[in-house]
């Protein structure tokens, strides 16, 4: 799988603030790097399933973006949209429902679309959290796209290893906490993945640290020079600085707003956390092969 970002560098969505942007830039770009082992995991998977089988591997394509209702629209349209009279609404529905939409386009390209909505930005802001919401919508679209991946590799159904297998349908097994898991399998899956690629991170800030340290006498001297030499940087950076703890403001507040506007629903609804499982299931039944398209 050559799995390309394509999360541009100037931030398209208008309802994330762009500090929040390039946390949500570098928390991708974090998970695909190489060192992460999140997509060398799931290669080793792929790379096995194939072998196992004796199928040849193919060049496949993942792309990553963050788009915008108005594109989504237009994109599904493009793509996949079966019933171009109900298109728009089918994107409307998915763009509502869901965080992301991972989907085959064709015979050798997947596209994940992570959505600019509310939700995918409260995932950026409490991704610093215990639940890690971001990382983990962003490795439970990686899932999908293995699933996808190994089916356009033309690995025949019958030839599915049983958690593959598994991890394509939407059972009513996913875990109280990640309803939108579809099923145990692929939580348990995403659950090690994300296990994986926190410790991984874990392990850089702490080499990191390492390193500064004894040099950290040297790098204050450096940074004094640095000062004289250029002080209106120097202010413009601690302007920028009073301006992230605005936007860090604005987001817990809207964090706030938000939980509370969750319980308000779940007190409505008397259903909670439920709400996903029971949603679309009779759209979803033709994906639980893992032959048309995922979502979350
Ligand atoms: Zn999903």
């Amino acid at each position: 799988m050559d799995v390309k970002n394509k999360v541009p560098e100037k931030n398209p969505c208008k309802d994330m603030p762009d500090d929040l942007y390039e946390t949500f830039r570098k928390a991708l770009s974090d998970t695909l790097a190489e060192k992460s082992g999140v997509l060398k995991d799931i290669q080793t998977q792929i790379d096995d399933a194939l072998k196992k089988a004796d199928v040849k591997p193919k060049k496949i394509e993942v792309e990553i973006f963050l788009v915008t209702l108005e594109e989504f629209i237009k994109e599904y349209a493009e793509d996949v949209a079966q019933d171009k009279a109900k298109s728009e609404a089918d994107a409307r529905s998915k763009f509502k429902d869901l965080n992301a939409y991972t989907y085959i386009m064709d015979k050798k390209t997947i596209k994940i679309k992570i959505f600019c909505k509310r939700s995918v930005i409260d995932a950026v802001i409490e991704n610093d959290g215990e639940q890690h919401p971001l990382y983990r919508l962003i490795v439970h679209e990686l899932v999908h796209a293995k699933l996808f991946s190994t089916t356009l590799s033309e690995l025949p159904q019958d030839k599915f290893s049983e958690n593959l297998k598994k991890e394509g349908r939407n059972d009513g097994t996913a875990p109280e906490v990640h309803p939108g898991d579809h099923n145990d399998q692929l939580s348990r899956e995403v659950d090690r993945l994300l296990d994986g690629l926190l410790k991984k991170l874990k392990k850089e800030k702490d080499e990191d640290k390492q390193e500064k340290d004894p040099e950290k006498g040297k790098q204050k001297k450096e940074k004094g020079k640095e000062k004289e030499k250029n002080k209106t940087k120097g202010k413009e950076k601690e302007k920028d600085k009073d301006k992230g703890n605005e936007q860090e403001q604005d987001g817990e507040k809207r964090k706030k707003k938000h939980k509370e506007k969750r319980k308000e629903k779940k007190r409505a609804s008397g259903k909670g956390k439920g709400r996903r499982k029971t949603s679309g299931n009779g759209r979803r039944k033709k994906r639980q092969e893992g032959s048309e398209a995922e979502e979350r």
